[in-house]
């Protein structure tokens, strides 16, 4: 429309124009006025048509933005309960083994629930998942300024504590391991104050040239070592002094 309109009022100008350099009859003058009026009414109804679209254009690209950052947070994060999911955590533990400014001195903490089957089964998968919430709230409130913590799998956390050689690292689990022994949750139904939730927890610091699946299983093989020698403990333990 709006190049039809620019043709016309080229067209309408060039005949107006000639009005005083080819003396143009009153007629030939109206009738190139009236067609100009005529079409600025059309552009008039087509620039609001256009405008109402515009308008609403603008607000899908608003609810798309919108629905992007959803998403986007979605991929990203655990639903229940909001932690950095398995996904981003593969990518930062990648990152951190693979690139040699970030191949400084991490430790990671695999932490698992003790006996958490049987916890379901006494008192139900819905307290059971208000434990996993209130562990990953208490995982997250122990992190530090650039460490992360992230839901690994069903009853398993992983934490990333960049810049902290082990010993460090093994006190932290201490700490995060005592807070969660720590924690009393009600059981809405029967009113049972619930006490005695305990976790596991394997530490490893990475070695120059580790792969993620080196510190990880290093990681892993001391959780092992953890429940084998009766759960509710930090692996490795304190080098005697
Ligand atoms: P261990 O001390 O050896 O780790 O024993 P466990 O019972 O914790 O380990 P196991 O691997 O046998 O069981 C894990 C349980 O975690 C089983 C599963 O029902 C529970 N679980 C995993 N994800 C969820 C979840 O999202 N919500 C709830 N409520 N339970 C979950
Ligand atoms: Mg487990
Ligand atoms: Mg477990």
């Amino acid at each position: 429309d709006t190049n039809e309109f620019d043709q016309i009022l080229n067209k309408c100008l060039n005949e107006l124009s000639g009005v005083e350099d080819d003396g143009f009859s009153i007629e030939k003058t109206l009738s190139a006025v009236r067609e100009l009026v005529k079409e600025s009414h059309d552009i008039r109804s087509s620039t609001r048509h256009f405008k109402s679209q515009l308008h609403e254009a603008q607000a899908e690209i608003v609810q798309l933005r919108e629905t992007l950052l959803e998403t986007q947070h979605d991929a990203m994060h655990d639903s229940l309960t909001g932690l950095l999911n398995r996904r981003v955590f593969s990518k930062e533990i990648e990152s951190f083994c693979s690139n040699p400014s970030l191949n400084r001195t991490f430790s990671i903490l695999m932490v698992d629930i003790d006996n958490f089957k049987n916890f379901n089964d006494d008192f139900g998968h819905q307290l059971g998942d208000q434990v996993l919430k209130a562990i990953a709230k208490r995982l997250a409130d122990s992190c530090q300024e650039g460490e992360q913590v992230f839901r690994y799998g069903g009853e398993e956390f992983v934490l990333i504590l960049p810049n902290k050689h082990f010993t460090i690292a093994r006190q932290n689990a201490e700490s995060i391991r005592r807070a969660i022994e720590r924690l009393s949750i009600r059981d809405k139904r029967s009113g049972q104050l619930i006490d005695n939730i305990t976790v596991s927890i394997g530490v490893s610091e990475n070695k120059p040239r580790d792969s993620s699946h080196d510190i990880l299983t290093r990681a892993d093989l001391q959780l092992y070592e953890a429940k084998r020698l009766g759960r509710n403990r930090v692996m490795p333990m304190p080098m005697p002094r």
